[in-house]
């Protein structure tokens, strides 16, 4: 991706920090800075911020090695304010494979959040904890309220303790405390651990960091938590809408599945932007955006995919064209271009193709060494062939992904043939116009 910076490798994968990435990260940590806080507390806010993208590169990880089960490479993963990104090579078009690699990614987080949940099971942190509580609850019954906090603890707001009051009944049980384990509440228990005649500093100091750690295992847990919940929603493209194209995939056509796949997805965008827009997250927003393209983009490439379907190349390949000459000069390629017949060119030498001249070379090398270079000098030396019996959907993708918009068509090392994207725009047309006149008739 563009203005992306490697950060490292994993497994082979190059993991790289996107602008828009570097960009929010100074961006919390000005406005930190801006409220005043310190520099150990901003440095924790960019720290969370971070750990939360270690869990992203985690989980998108997990997608990476289920496709490479399948023989299918990643090309990197980016790093978005809005989560990463894994460029794998292509979806696998086997329903059953995309529906496992979707999945991986949301299952590695699964996993962390078990792990996070059996390390909260067993913390030691919770018999502190437990001490704490024993000793604020005052009247022993077994929950804390606000006076008996606030007896303890200085500062103490009845919106913080509110906010820990996850059921609103004036009363913090111990679940909710451990749950919630944060700033002014865990200061207060923090006090009555201090304060505590039978524990003294030292055991209370230990007391405390084992309550910051079980805090941090909690939001821990949280995130993964979200990641799965976030991610499953049926939001194509999303990896929770993947499944749901993959399952639908397995008894639908697959351009047909992938609608409505997609006009789900669509649905969930809108829903996103209202959200985003009426409680301002401009992440959500975002997001919105990200699924509400990338669900379009999906839908169009399989219907092309399928109208692409059972043709070969050569019923699709144009024959018609003009080949230069390695020593031709450059005018004659504008000639033509000017006429209108071609776009770019196959370049042939005493018959045999050698290379391709793009319009974008064509254009690049007339400004800087004028129309009388030769063709040679300006062509493509390495470019992508096809073979006239190829299938068109599988030559698709690579003609998408070639610089210049052009496959020259080659059987037994002789040119027979050109396929461009604009004839392939033009076939699918007069398909699609054919087909509907013979459901007519
Ligand atoms: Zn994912």
């Amino acid at each position: 991706m563009r203005w992306s910076w490697r950060i490292g490798q994993i497994a082979g994968i190059g993991i790289y920090l996107h602008l828009t990435f570097v960009i929010l990260l100074i961006a919390v940590a000005a406005q930190h800075l801006f409220l005043g806080q310190s520099v150990s507390m901003v440095a924790m806010a960019l720290a969370s911020i971070l750990g939360l993208f270690g869990i992203v590169v985690l989980h998108e990880l997990g997608h990476a090695m289920a496709a490479r089960r399948y023989g299918i490479g990643t090309q990197d993963i980016t790093l978005l304010p809005i989560g990463g990104v894994a460029r794998l090579e292509r979806m696998p078009d086997d329903p059953k494979q995309e529906f496992v690699v979707a999945l991986a990614g949301p299952a590695v987080n699964v996993v962390l959040a078990t792990f996070a949940f059996a390390l909260l099971a067993f913390l030691p942190a919770k018999s502190h904890y437990d001490q704490a509580f024993q000793l604020a609850d005052a009247n022993g019954d077994n929950a804390l309220s606000f006076e008996e906090l606030s007896a303890r603890a200085q500062g103490l707001t009845p919106e913080s303790f509110d906010q820990y009051d996850l059921n609103h009944d004036g009363f913090l049980t111990r679940d909710e405390l451990l749950w919630r384990g944060a700033n002014p509440i865990q200061r207060a228990l923090h006090a009555i651990l201090a304060e505590n005649p039978y524990g003294g500093a030292s055991a209370s100091a230990g007391g405390s960091s084992r309550m910051v750690s079980g805090s941090l295992i909690v939001d821990f847990f949280k995130v993964n938590f979200v990641l799965v919940a976030f991610n499953l929603l049926p939001a194509f493209p999303m990896d929770g809408g993947r499944v749901l194209r993959a399952l639908l995939a397995m008894r639908l056509d697959h351009a047909r599945a992938t609608q409505i796949a997609a006009t789900v997805g669509q649905g969930m965008a809108f829903l996103f932007g209202v959200v985003g827009l009426s409680y301002s997250q401009p992440v959500l927003l975002f997001i919105a955006l990200f699924v509400w393209m990338g669900a379009a983009a999906e839908s169009e490439m399989a219907q092309t995919k399928s109208a692409l379907r059972g043709v070969r190349v050569k019923d699709a390949m144009i024959t018609k064209y003009h080949a230069l000459s390695t020593l031709d000069p450059l005018s004659d390629a504008i000639t033509h271009v000017l006429a209108g017949f071609q776009q770019d060119f196959p370049v042939l030498e005493e018959g045999r193709l050698v290379g391709v001249l793009t319009r974008g070379d064509l254009l690049k090398f007339i400004a800087n060494s004028g129309q009388e270079t030769r063709v040679g000098d300006a062509m493509q030396r390495v470019f992508e062939t096809a073979a006239p019996m190829e299938m068109l959907d599988s030559v698709f993708h690579r003609l998408q992904e070639s610089d210049c918009r052009t496959l020259p068509v080659v059987q037994d090392g002789q040119l027979v043939g050109l396929l461009t994207m604009d004839n392939l725009g033009e076939f699918m047309m007069l398909r699609a116009a054919l087909r509907g006149e013979a459901a007519r008739g």
